[in-house]
This record gives structure tokens, sequence and C-alpha cells, in this order.
């Protein structure tokens, strides 16, 4: 496997072609950004431990039958996966209220719904990111009717499985961002990462918050916070 050109710089990855036409490498930074790319900052060590914690999660999901486009870890923060045309929603599913929902509609965080929620962001950063619901997503041909059926069921499927998984870890998990992609012959798989960047949770006994929200709202023990969660997944 050789890593040639990089084709994008994100606010938290980078992805790289590789010599193998369907496989990319991504590579994980230290780099945090929140609202929109307005905070800016540096989280010692985060990219190792979201390469480690996504590899981890994704691995999981495949031997539940969730297809992913996980491959193979390369180095501490390479990993390569399969390369897809990215679906620009972000696909968003609440398990207890925080966050944009309860800003949104004016409630407490931490209220547990009976039943989890899912809602898609556009993904356009010129934009921030909107709301769109799926006739939106569709009129804006981001995908079809079908591809989001099946982008629904494979975001509940992640989330019985992860909130079961983080139950057995003390955790509660709170809610979590995904992305789905479409490989060259149109299969949708599970994509870009699950880390605590993208996920919000907090322990089960105490509440803490052990998540990118301790970045967002200036909570201190960052670091600190993300070494929990990889030491609870790994051991380590
Ligand atoms: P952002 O683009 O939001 O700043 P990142 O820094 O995480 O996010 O950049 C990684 C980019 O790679 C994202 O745009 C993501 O959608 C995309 N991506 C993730 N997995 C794949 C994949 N398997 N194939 C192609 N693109 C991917
Ligand atoms: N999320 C994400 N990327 C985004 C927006 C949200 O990974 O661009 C995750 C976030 O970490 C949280 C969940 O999606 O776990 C729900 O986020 P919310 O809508 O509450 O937005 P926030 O207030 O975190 O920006």
């Amino acid at each position: 496997m050789t890593k040639l050109e990089q084709l994008y710089e994100g606010k938290a990855k980078k992805v790289f072609k590789t010599d193998d036409e369907n496989l990319y490498i991504v590579d994980y930074k230290d780099d945090a950004t929140a609202f929109n790319g307005e905070k800016k900052g540096t989280i010692a060590g985060k990219g190792v431990i979201n390469n480690i914690m996504s590899n981890h999660m994704f691995q999981l999901l495949e031997k539940q039958g969730v297809p992913t486009h996980f491959v193979e870890q390369l180095s501490e923060r390479e990993t390569v996966v399969k390369k897809v045309s990215i679906v620009p929603l972000e696909v968003i599913i609440r398990n207890i209220s925080a966050g944009s929902f309860a800003k949104r509609y004016g409630v407490n965080e931490g209220i547990v719904f009976e039943q989890p929620t899912i809602e898609f962001s556009y993904k356009n950063d010129d934009l921030g990111d909107p709301l769109i619901n799926d006739y939106h997503a569709m009129a804006l041909k981001l995908a079809t009717a079908d591809e989001i059926e099946t982008i629904k069921k494979m975001a509940f499927k992640v989330n019985e499985v992860m909130k079961a998984y983080f139950d057995t870890l003390n955790v509660t998990l709170v809610d979590f961002k995904l992305e789905f992609g479409k490989t060259t012959d149109g299969t949708i798989i599970l994509a870009d990462e699950i880390s605590p960047d993208t996920c919000r949770l907090w322990d089960k006994d105490t509440g803490e918050k052990l998540d990118k929200d301790r970045f967002r709202r200036d909570l201190g023990n960052v670091e600190e916070a993300y070494q929990e969660i990889l030491r609870r997944l790994t051991g380590k």
C-alpha cells in the first residue's frame, strides 16, 4: 500500500489517495474546531485516540452486520478505508436531549427519550450545515428515497449496537453523528469516524462528560476525557 497525494484536508482529518484506486488513507489530526469553525484549538493525542476508537467501533459494527469503510489500521494516526462518495448528510441520532436539540426546542439537557430520534443536516460548511428533512434532501438530489431509507435503518442499527456496547463500559450514549458513503457499485456503507468528537458520552454513574463538549464548553480535562474513553474501550 503506497500513500499518494493528499486529496483533502478537513478540520479533523486528511485524506490521501493510494496506489489502489478503491482505497484511501485517512490521517487523524489533533486539531479541534467547534461552532462551525469559530472556535479552534488542539487536543493533544486526539488524532491517535479517534483513529483507534473509530476502528474499534467499525470492527464491532461489522461483526454485527453493519458494512463500514474500515479496511486496515496503518499506524497510530493512519487507516486504510474504502473510497466512497460521501452522501452530504450528517445523520444525527439522539437517545437523550442535549446540544442543539435542547437549544432549538427550549428543553433541558438529559431528558431520556422513549425512542431514539434521527435528523439530518446538509453537510455544507458555507451554509453552516443546516437542518434538512428527507424531502429537501431528495429535492436537492443529495440521496434517493431508497438511499435515505437504507441510511435510517443502518443508523438505528448502529445506535442499538453502540448503546448496548457503551452500557457495558459504564458509559451512556447520548447522541452521535454518522456519515455514509456510496462505493463504486452504489452500496451504502458507514464512513468517516466514530469518536468523542462525534458522540456525546456521559459516565453512567456521575454524568461526567467524556467527549468534545469539554472542549466546546471549556470544561477542562479535555485530553483526560478522551484518554478515559480509550481506556474503557481498550483497557489501555
Ligand atoms: P470536515 O470535512 O468536516 O472538516 P474531516 O476533517 O473529518 O471533516 O475530513 C474528512 C473528510 O473525509 C470528510 O469530508 C469526510 O466526509 C470524508 N470521508 C470520510 N470517510 C471517507 C471515505 N471512506 N471516502 C471518502 N471520503 C471520506
Ligand atoms: N456532531 C458532529 N459534527 C457536527 C455536528 C454534530 O459530530 O458537525 C455530533 C455532536 O458531537 C453530537 C451530535 O452530533 O454528538 C449532536 O450534535 P448537536 O446537533 O447537538 O450539535 P452541537 O450542539 O454539538 O454542535
